[in-house]
């Protein structure tokens, strides 16, 4: 690992990052990116979350310099991708979405590749160590295209770190990798933090954020809409939606419950949310039969990534 010459306080900042993609034929153009502020702290395993199309790619792709944005600005460990593009690009290692690979090389030879259009000198290179950590040792002569999706998917994490970079970006690093290579690969990324490596991962699944992260952005159509230590974002999510079908059309106003969120639903059932930290089901179940109502069917609504998106941007 190359040591970082100096320490910054933010691994990656986006000021203003903007994209709007050229129309394609008839279509209309794409702004995949709205004036996007992003600091990524430096030593943080960080999450960014959104769904398909938020622009989470985008974003990644524009770091690595496979996009230009349209407007804005972004530095990677301190260094402007515009004014200093080489340190900024060997600041950063980016494990791509796609599996394409030269099907010819094998792992070994990719690696040594990756390192020379790096510049890493010969004497300075850790192929072995690398291709080692994720699991790939054995297969360092083995045809690329004669591995499988998952090893496939580690020798691109294997050819992100050649350069030492201080900042790995993965993006959507888990699509079509098993459940043993995922453990695998999440065990070598979270030896590669433990290390002082500030891990970027892209993903539209909350849980594996919220296992790996300790901080989280989310972005939707292209803003960013939080941006927060994990176990805040999670608190926002401590609520539970109670779905009740009364024997009898209950009468309205239903008072009562002020206290927590009430809606009535088309079906003529009504729904309360409430905060699990401060109400119980219990608890709404002895208040609903105190109003005198009497419950036909019920059903417990939880909270998931659209609930916080509704959350965040209403
Ligand atoms: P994500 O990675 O979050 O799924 P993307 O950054 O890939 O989102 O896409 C954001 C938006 O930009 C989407 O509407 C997508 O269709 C559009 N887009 C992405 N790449 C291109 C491109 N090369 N040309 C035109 N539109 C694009």
């Amino acid at each position: 690992m190359l040591a970082p010459t100096s320490q910054p306080e933010f691994a990656i900042e986006a000021r203003g990052l903007d994209k709007t993609y050229r129309a394609q034929g008839k279509g209309k153009p794409t702004h995949a990116l709205k004036s996007i502020d992003l600091a990524v702290p430096r030593g943080s395993f960080f999450g960014l979350l959104g769904p398909n199309g938020a622009g989470k790619s985008t974003f990644i792709n524009i770091l690595g310099g496979l996009v230009v944005k349209s407007g804005g600005s972004a530095s990677i460990w301190g260094h402007d991708i515009d004014a200093d593009p080489m340190n900024a690009r060997g600041a950063i290692g980016i494990v791509p979405q796609e599996l394409n690979m030269d099907p010819f090389f094998t792992p070994g030879e990719a690696l040594e590749i990756q390192a020379g259009y790096y510049g890493v000198p010969k004497r300075e290179r850790r192929t072995e160590e690398i291709l080692n950590a994720v699991g790939l040792w054995d297969k360092r002569d083995a045809y690329a295209r004669t591995l499988s999706g998952g090893m496939k998917r580690r020798l691109l994490v294997a050819k992100a770190m050649v350069h030492g970079p201080p900042v790995l970006v993965l993006d959507e690093p888990t699509a079509g990798v098993d459940v043993d290579l995922r453990r695998q690969l999440w065990d070598y990324v979270r030896s590669l933090h433990a290390s002082g490596v500030t891990i970027v991962l892209t993903t539209h699944y909350l849980e594996e954020a919220q296992a790996l992260c300790d901080t989280i952005a989310i972005i939707n159509h292209g803003k960013l809409i939080a941006c927060e230590p994990t176990h805040k974002l999670i608190s926002r999510l401590d609520q539970k939606t109670l779905v009740v079908t009364p024997q009898t059309p209950i009468a309205l106003p239903f008072t009562g419950f002020e206290d927590v969120i009430f809606a009535m639903r088309t079906t003529g059932a009504f729904a309360l949310t409430y905060r699990t930290g401060e109400h119980s089901v219990e608890e709404m179940l002895d208040r609903i039969r105190a109003a005198g109502v009497t419950i036909k069917d019920l059903s417990i609504e939880e909270p998931d990534l659209e609930d916080i998106f509704v959350e965040l941007t209403a």
